[in-house]
């Protein structure tokens, strides 16, 4: 059982609001303000001196009443004031050492969830106390005991954000063990005892003061020769502003960002050697009390481009050098096999032509996308059309790359950055639609512009997961965002694609809808560097649609005529290649 807390925090909420309407009187009056800390402090001691007490100096068992007791006042403790940085950190581990106690003891499952989530709350929401290691070695055990019933305690949830925290790859076997042993590294090396006696809990610590956000993930990167992606994650909207430094001396060329209102926990303020083609450095540091700064070094520089995207809050810069993209990164061989069933023109031979397309099926993983009336899901079924769709491409002689090719969660500013980085020639996103009138079916191909009509606004929130609020602020920025974007090559790329998949399903289908070529700012398609799409390949909030995207034969003809799509806009480029009479 968990403690019944809503009488008590109806209470709380009473007496906050009467404390609150009082302070505003005395602030009003010019009286100095009532100081939460030395209260929280002395309630939190009580707390611990009541848990010491009734554990005893020979540790003895509690009864059920007892450890609510202590979770009542070790609550108090951190009710007194949440953002305070000094009780409420501790206040939260040791409600989380409580239920861990209470779970080792009474063996209920509850109060096993309860302690993990608020070992989580300490780490993220006090990711530079020196306790957050040790709730995280905490989790790590947790999860490692656990390990066969992690759903129950919202595994992905605790593991990808432990992981990405400390950077482990993913995919490793034993991933809570793994996690375990690098947290522990990470722990001894900051110096910090593992998983401290409680009473150690009650040493005071000094640290940086509370902001509204806070850098929530380390910096990520993607990069080749001449472009490179970086991405900010915080833990909340922040306003930013960037700066260009050009190349002095020995110093080469930066770009910097700042983050006003934002803490840059330690663990990430370690400067990052990447040399990976064009991006050579980030650093990233607290810059003063309320502004952390990302600096980026760059072995050449040309242009950028920075915008934000929601939920969670990061900030994308893309940026260009000025060093001529390598034609290809492949080997002859590897061409040969690629081009094993298909003639060659002295056109493709010399790399005019697509070569390498960038296949990226929607959602996945914790992201479902659409979902049909009767359960089929949107990331389920545009895999399936993704993996043929390659396969038929690669039939033709194409080098294809998936962005993801099983079902795992991947943000939408990978997907772009993945294609930019492959140097991939085309660049086509599969999803499949869902409107509120059930009727609406067909098939559409989408460019990145402004959007127009209600449906494309509507098609944009939804692949884009943010509000329409969140849309029109996009939309304001977006000409910006859209300069030397291939926008002339990808309506014509939209429009060729259309055509072979509405007009091929239609010869095999019937009742197949031409909704033809539409724009809208989809996230996914900005900053792609070659003719970039979204193909919606039905409307799974259509009974009969949703019908035929269970069938795989239905399935691979949408891959074929995407496929043949893909080829036709390539036939008609070499069309117009250079002629070598
Ligand atoms: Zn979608």
């Amino acid at each position: 059982m968990i403690l019944s807390v809503s009488a008590r925090k109806k209470l709380h909420a009473l007496v906050s609001f009467l404390l609150a309407a009082a302070l505003l009187v005395v602030g009003l009056l010019s009286a100095p303000l009532v100081q939460a800390g030395p209260r929280a402090d002395k309630v939190y001691r009580q707390a611990a001196s009541y848990y010491n007490n009734s554990r005893g100096f020979f540790v003895r068992d509690l009864s059920r009443n007892q450890w609510q007791e202590c979770l009542r006042l070790f609550e108090k403790a951190y009710e007194c004031d949440p953002r305070d940085q000094k009780v409420a950190p501790k206040a939260l581990y040791m409600m989380a050492i409580i239920y861990s106690k209470a779970y080792e003891q009474f063996n209920m499952r509850e109060d096993l969830k309860a302690a993990a989530s608020y070992y989580e709350k300490l780490t993220f929401g006090f990711p530079d106390h020196s306790l957050a290691d040790d709730a995280m070695v905490a989790l790590g055990k947790i999860a490692l005991k656990n390990r066969d019933n992690l759903e129950m305690l919202g595994k992905e949830r605790l593991l990808n954000k432990a992981l990405a925290m400390y950077g482990a790859d993913q995919g490793v076997n034993d991933t809570a063990g793994f996690l375990l042993k690098r947290l522990q590294e990470h722990a001894e090396q900051r110096g910090i005892e593992p998983l401290p006696p409680a009473k150690s809990t009650i040493v005071n610590s000094i640290t940086p003061p509370a902001h509204a956000a806070h850098v929530s993930r380390p910096v990520r990167f993607w990069s080749n020769e001449n472009y490179t992606r970086v991405v900010i994650e915080t833990s909340a909207p922040v306003r930013f502003k960037e700066h260009v430094l050009k190349a002095e001396g020995s110093l080469p060329p930066r770009l910097y960002v700042d983050l006003f209102d934002c803490r840059i926990p330690p663990t990430y303020q370690n400067p990052i050697t990447i040399s990976d083609g064009l991006l050579k450095r980030s650093r990233a540091a607290q810059f003063d009390p309320s502004t952390a700064r990302v600096v980026i070094d760059l072995e050449t520089f040309s242009q950028y481009k920075i915008f934000s995207l929601h939920e969670p809050f990061r900030v994308v810069i893309d940026i260009t050098g000025t060093r001529q993209q390598k034609e290809s990164t492949a080997t002859v061989e590897q061409q040969r096999a690629w081009q094993a069933d298909k003639e060659f023109t002295l056109v493709e031979q010399l790399g005019l032509g697509v070569r390498t397309i960038v296949i990226d099926p929607g959602h996945g993983g914790k992201d479902p996308g659409a979902v049909g009336r009767n359960g089929l899901l949107e990331k389920d079924v545009v895999l399936k059309v993704a993996l043929k769709t390659r396969d038929a491409l690669r039939k033709k002689g194409y080098r294809v790359v998936l962005t993801r090719s099983t079902d795992v969660f991947l943000p939408l500013e990978e997907r772009t950055a993945i294609a930019n980085t492959e140097n991939a020639d085309l660049f086509l996103s599969i999803h499949a639609n869902s409107a509120p009138n059930r009727k609406a079916r067909g098939l559409e191909t989408y460019y990145l512009s402004l959007a127009t009509s209600k449906e494309e606004k509507q098609a944009a929130a939804l692949e884009n997961a943010v509000s329409s609020k969140q849309l029109s602020e996009l939309q304001d920025i977006l000409s910006d965002l859209m300069k030397n974007s291939k926008i002339d090559e990808s309506r014509k790329f939209a429009g060729t694609l259309q055509h072979s998949l509405a007009g091929g399903m239609q010869k095999r289908f019937n009742r197949v809808k031409d909704l033809g070529v539409k724009k809208a700012p989809f996230f996914v398609l900005i900053g792609a560097q070659m003719p970039a799409v979204l193909a919606e390949v039905a409307f799974l909030s259509n009974t009969e649609e949703e019908k035929r995207l269970g069938n795989d034969s239905y399935l691979a003809a949408l891959a074929m005529e995407l496929a043949n799509g893909v080829d036709s806009y390539n036939r008609s480029l070499v069309a117009f290649g250079p002629s070598f009479d």
